[in-house]
């Protein structure tokens, strides 16, 4: 018997067009709109034919990085002087939501460069830390990781137990960080660290000092384009010009964390459209009982309520861009659409699948990639849970998590 074939999905048109049921796009600029289908393009033509691919090899499609910095999408809101795009959050978002609908993997490291790298270096860095490595991350040149979690602390980072101590002329740098993105590709790390007098503080480690290794963590069933790993720091010799001058307390840490779950919020809404819009096709070409599943009541049902799901999160999103852009969203307001979205998403892809029915676990459609992919979103740059309990505190005043 012969077996049967899939077209392979790199053989297939991609065609997508986000949901606007709302007409949210009314309340875009004519930037924010040329932003997203510039990046809308780009995944079409360089992520959508190989992102299977990659997916099953578990493999970080290492070509795309300078692409990355040709489109822009490094340091979207970051001053031109620096070679960032100097554009605005909404702009940043959209850009996050096109990318992670093409995978979340590709913003993953998209984030991690943006919000981890260069926004920590802008922040807090020198101008001699700003101009040496910022135009070069910008142009994808250089990528860069981030490390705050280490194995016995994930949620909370504040017990870290990674550590420097202050020699005359540099700093001696201990310790380690797991599950790192890019790690194992990576440049440099913005690396978390105490001190001698047990405060956190921020380093720039560059690939090639003595004693710095990383490795790469396999088997993941989550995220498989994305290269993950761990950060090792034996008796590292750090130039005392790779501290970051501004970056006092895990504070600091916390607020580049911020920035990148405000780019989930929108890049979570980005691939339940794909989920959506690819479930709607579906449901209008596959035909059971003579007739489309579209036609039948409880998959009517479905389409509507992720339909109902999505145009919320669009909200959300779109609001919570405008308070960012006035530098007035707060941290719990981020951790608010986090958790949404996410979770929103989440739904979303186990409608579609279900909706797809074997079609929905095959590697010819991305929803099953999407559903193992949001697992990790769910994860981290905060648990779920935890953004719920940073609301709980923001609503009584009293941290449970401390
Ligand atoms: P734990 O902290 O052990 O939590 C386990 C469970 O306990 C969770 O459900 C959590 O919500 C719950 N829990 C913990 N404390 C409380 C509490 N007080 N009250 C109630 N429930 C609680 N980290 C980086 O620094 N840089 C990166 O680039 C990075 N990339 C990552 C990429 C991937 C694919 C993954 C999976 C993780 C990455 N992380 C990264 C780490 C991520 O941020 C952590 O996994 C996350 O913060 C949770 O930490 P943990 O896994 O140790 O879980």
């Amino acid at each position: 018997m012969q077996a049967t074939t899939l077209t392979p999905l790199r053989n297939k048109v991609d065609s997508f067009e986000s949901p606007d049921f709302y007409c949210i796009d009314d309340l875009l600029t004519a930037e924010h709109k040329l932003v997203r289908s510039a990046v809308r393009n780009f995944v079409k033509r360089e992520i959508t034919p190989i992102v299977e691919e990659y997916a099953q090899r578990a493999e970080f499609p290492m070509q795309l990085v300078p692409k990355f910095g040709q489109i822009g999408v490094f340091g979207a809101t970051i001053p031109t002087e620096y070679g960032g795009g100097g554009l605005d959050q909404i702009s940043y978002g959209l850009m996050t939501q096109e990318i992670e609908r093409g995978d979340s993997g590709m913003r993953s490291c998209v984030s991690v460069q943006s919000s981890l790298v260069m926004y920590p270096i802008y922040t807090f860095g020198t101008e001699e830390q700003r101009k040496k490595y910022l135009p070069r991350l910008a142009k994808g040149e250089m990528l860069g990781c981030f490390g705050l979690t280490e194995a016995n602390h994930g949620s909370d980072p504040g017990s870290m137990e990674t550590n420097f101590i202050e020699r005359s002329d540099y700093y001696l740098l201990n310790g380690s960080k797991l599950w790192i993105t890019n790690a194992p590709i990576a440049d440099i790390a913005i690396v978390w660290a105490r001190n001698d007098q047990g405060k956190i503080r921020g380093l720039i480690i560059e690939r090639g000092m003595e004693g710095f290794s990383t490795s790469e963590i396999k088997n993941k069933w989550s995220l498989r384009t994305s290269s993950t790993g761990e950060l090792v720091f034996q008796d590292v010799q750090v130039p005392k010009e790779n501290i970051l001058p501004e970056a006092y307390g895990l504070k600091s840490a916390l607020k580049c964390l911020e920035q990148a779950r405000y780019g989930i919020c929108w890049g979570a809404l980005g691939a339940a459209m794909e989920c959506y819009e690819v479930a709607r096709r579906y449901a209008l070409e596959r035909i059971q009982f003579n007739r489309p599943i579209a036609s039948y009541q409880l998959v009517q049902k479905k389409l509507a309520e992720m339909l109902t799901d999505i145009t919320q999160a669009q909200l959300l999103c779109w609001r919570l861009g405008t308070l960012k852009n006035d530098d007035k969203a707060t941290n719990a307001q981020i951790s608010l659409a986090k958790r949404n979205n996410v979770e929103m998403a989440q739904r979303v892809a186990s409608h579609a699948r279900q909706i797809l029915g074997a079609m929905g676990i095959s590697g010819e459609y991305p929803i099953m990639r999407h559903i193992m992919n949001l697992e990790s979103v769910s994860t981290y740059e905060g648990t779920h849970d935890i953004q719920l309990l940073i609301l709980g505190a923001e609503i009584t005043g009293m941290p449970a998590f401390k």
